[in-house]
């Protein structure tokens, strides 16, 4: 008979993961695309959808991924405590096409220093929408901002897909390896 408890079995393990940026930078679309695969444009910018649920293997092991988005309160710049605490992993979103959500981020990197743990929560810059020809921010201008808050750094595209898989890849298997760093 199995149990839950038999060695052999890999370990889950359950990953609070937020989606934070200023309204209409894709927030949404990248959750939706990188959970069901999907773009809709037409897409209200108000929708019910706030959290996912979904899971994928790193190394072998089963890794849940509960996936907060705003739904709409970053509108008003109140995101509580509840919604940051416990966050293994904090992507931050700007559209590419619009350097004031860029600057914005300042805001949203700062905070979320003072209310998770320093060095709890695994951090990534996702500068979103290039497939858009009209861009006002370079991929260098971005870099600098990541780097500064020491985030990880990723241009994507919740429309053609790009980036959108390695951006939650890259931000899992840097949790999942400072997880086993501090087991051992
Ligand atoms: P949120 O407010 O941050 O959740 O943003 P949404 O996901 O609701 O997206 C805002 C608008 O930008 C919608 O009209 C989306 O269809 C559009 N959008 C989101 N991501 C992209 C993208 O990568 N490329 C393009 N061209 N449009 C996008
Ligand atoms: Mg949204």
């Amino acid at each position: 008979m199995s149990t839950d408890y038999d060695n052999d079995q890999p370990s889950i393990t359950t990953l609070k993961i937020l989606i934070i940026g200023e309204s209409g930078v894709g927030k949404s679309s990248l959750m939706l695309r990188f959970v069901d695969d999907v773009f809709d444009p037409e897409q209200p910018a108000t929708i019910g959808v706030d959290f996912r649920v979904t899971s994928m293997n790193v190394d072998g092991n089963r890794v849940k991924l509960a996936i907060w988005d705003t739904a709409g309160q970053e509108r008003f710049r109140t995101l509580t405590p509840s919604y940051y605490r416990g966050a293994q992993g904090i992507i931050f979103v700007y559209d590419v096409t619009n350097r004031s959500t860029m600057e914005r981020l300042d805001h949203w990197l700062t905070e979320t220093e003072t209310y998770c743990t320093k060095g709890d929560a695994v951090r990534m810059v996702v500068a979103n929408k290039i497939d858009m020809p009209n861009r006002e921010v370079s991929r260098e201008e971005g870099l600098k901002l990541a780097r500064k808050y020491r985030a990880l750094f990723i241009e994507a595209s919740a429309k053609t897909k790009e980036g959108v898989q390695c951006a939650f890849e890259e931000l899992i298997e840097k949790k999942m390896g400072e997880v086993d760093t501090m087991e051992n």
